[in-house]
């Protein structure tokens, strides 16, 4: 075992859970068992909880100029740790060197943001009346809980750690069972910035610690970043105990490619974003839509696909099930009468023949009736289905369930805003695969691919991570009108 067991870390502490149960954390690069991760019990909520509410009094009174220092700081230690983090989300995650190098650097990105926010909740002020004063301010909630999956082992957490902390609340975190070793770093790099203790706490385990969140009286708000089918309890869970929720689910992204697109630009976008992170990445292209004769486009995607090369510019999917399940898909899509352009099935990395390798997959003449077409396969493969006009391409993407985001690849301006205006989905895409949106603008689908009001990042979550206060006042005896008193 490359790393000894994991802890909970609690009050700025790394402690032992109350419970002995432990999973294995195997690196899916080459199968090595890595460490072992507590499954942790309900009693380890209620700790994380103390420790976060006794110091929430102290930070929450602590002014926001000076809270984001902690960030100013903790943004140079990701700088400094930059390798180090880089090398341990590969090992847990399987995505490559470089796409590690890029999470990292997202993270800084996320932590640069935070420190901007003295700048962003300032607050109203109006002379509503001859000397009576309206004035509102955010203010921290208390203790918040964020639950995180396994594909961006340090970005995710820190989609909601540095906005909610810099904005006064205390935070426990669940990280995935699968890759619970990044957050254990991240703790140990806001302990080095001056974090006080008890501000950040990490609990590990699976179900039975995201349902003791969600119940949990102690905790005011619960953001949660995952597949549809758990965002779904843990929105319906959280709210039914009367909590603040935010609970991103799952995707299926569609492409719409134009024939007037530039062919090597486009299939050079398509490749690398049904391919990058293995496809494991929520803004994945899934399905293409080529609307009317797009083939020499499609020959071109196939060429890219064929540069891509599992375990040197592509990493390993999380684990044999995960392999499994994708493989599956590729079969049942042949069975069903489409066409494998390119196969990544049964893969294997000379020495790494325990890594979890599947191959970039193109699959074409996909019909939107088969599970290639409307299932989330988070694997990288992209099923290409063909219309004859953007309406019918429009229609399609509109049926599926999802709504994280959606691209378009073509020249005409006019037919992109068209596009743009009638895509059912939280995030688009002109010419771009992958259409994240940088700081500061706010990351978050529609439809279900998000429950709650608002984004996890961003401007929009300030008003997740805060709530209104308003107080109007009066000092001058003599001055305004009584109306309420
Ligand atoms: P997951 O839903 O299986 O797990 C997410 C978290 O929920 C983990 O911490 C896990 O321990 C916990 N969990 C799992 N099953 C549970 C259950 N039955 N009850 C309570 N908690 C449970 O997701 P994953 O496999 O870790 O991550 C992949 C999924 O996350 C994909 O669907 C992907 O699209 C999605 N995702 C979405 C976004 C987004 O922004 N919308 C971003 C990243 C990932």
């Amino acid at each position: 075992m490359k790393y000894s067991p994991i802890q909970n870390y609690i009050n700025g502490k790394f402690v032992a859970p109350s419970t002995l149960k432990t999973m294995d954390v195997i690196s899916p690069l080459d199968g090595n068992l890595l460490s072992t991760v507590p499954m942790s019990a309900a009693k380890d909520i209620d700790d994380a909880v103390k420790s976060a509410k006794a110091a929430f009094a102290a930070w929450s009174k602590t002014p926001i100029k000076e809270r984001v220092q902690v960030f100013f700081r903790y943004k140079t230690l990701l700088e400094r740790d930059l390798k180090q983090l880089a090398e341990l989300c590969s090992e847990e995650n399987g995505k490559t060197y470089g796409e590690s190098v890029a999470e990292i650097e997202k993270c800084i990105e996320l932590t640069e943001f935070a420190t901007s926010l003295p700048q962003l909740v300032t607050g109203e002020i109006l002379e509503v009346s001859k000397g009576v004063e309206c004035r509102t301010e955010h203010v921290p909630l208390g203790v918040v809980a964020s639950i995180v999956p396994f594909n961006f082992p340090a970005m995710v957490p820190n989609w909601t750690i540095p906005n909610a902390i810099a904005l006064g609340n205390c935070m426990i975190i669940k990280p995935s069972e699968k890759v619970p070793l990044c957050c254990g770093k991240l703790a140990e790099l806001l302990k080095e910035a001056g974090l006080p203790d008890g501000v950040f706490n990490i609990v590990h385990g699976d179900v039975e610690i995201v349902e003791a969140i969600c119940d949990h009286p102690g905790i005011e708000a619960v953001s949660f970043v995952g597949s549809t089918k758990v965002a779904k309890i843990v929105y319906h869970r959280a709210t039914q105990n009367y909590k603040r929720a935010l609970a991103l689910g799952g995707a299926k992204n569609h492409l719409m490619v134009l024939p007037d697109a530039i062919p090597g630009m486009t299939a050079q976008n398509v490749a690398a974003s049904m391919s990058g992170c293995a496809g494991q990445r929520c803004m994945a292209a899934s399905a293409m839509i080529g609307v009317g004769n797009v083939d020499s486009i499609i020959d071109k995607i196939c060429e890219e696909a064929r540069k891509i090369i599992p375990g040197e510019n592509l990493g390993a999917v999380i684990s044999k099930e995960s392999k499994d399940r994708i493989e599956q898909y590729i079969s049942e899509a042949e069975r069903d009468g489409a066409k494998i352009l390119v196969d990544g099935r049964n893969t294997k990395v000379k020495g790494k023949e325990n890594g979890t390798y599947v191959g970039p997959t193109v699959i074409d003449y996909v019909t939107p009736q088969m599970s290639v077409a409307k299932e989330e396969i988070f694997g990288p493969v992209i099923s290409i289905m063909r219309t004859n006009t953007v309406d019918e391409a429009l229609a399609i993407e509109n049926a599926n369930p999802y709504g994280n985001a959606a691209s378009v690849f073509t020249q005409n301006g006019g037919m992109a805003r068209y596009i743009i205006d009638r895509a059912s989905a939280g995030m688009i895409g002109v010419n771009v695969g992958v259409p994240v949106p940088r700081e500061p603008f706010s990351f978050g689908g529609w439809n279900e691919s998000k429950f709650g009001v608002g984004d996890i990042t961003g401007k929009s979550s300030i008003e997740f991570w805060t709530k209104l206060k308003k107080s109007t006042t009066k000092w001058n005896a003599e001055a305004g009108v009584n109306w309420m008193s």
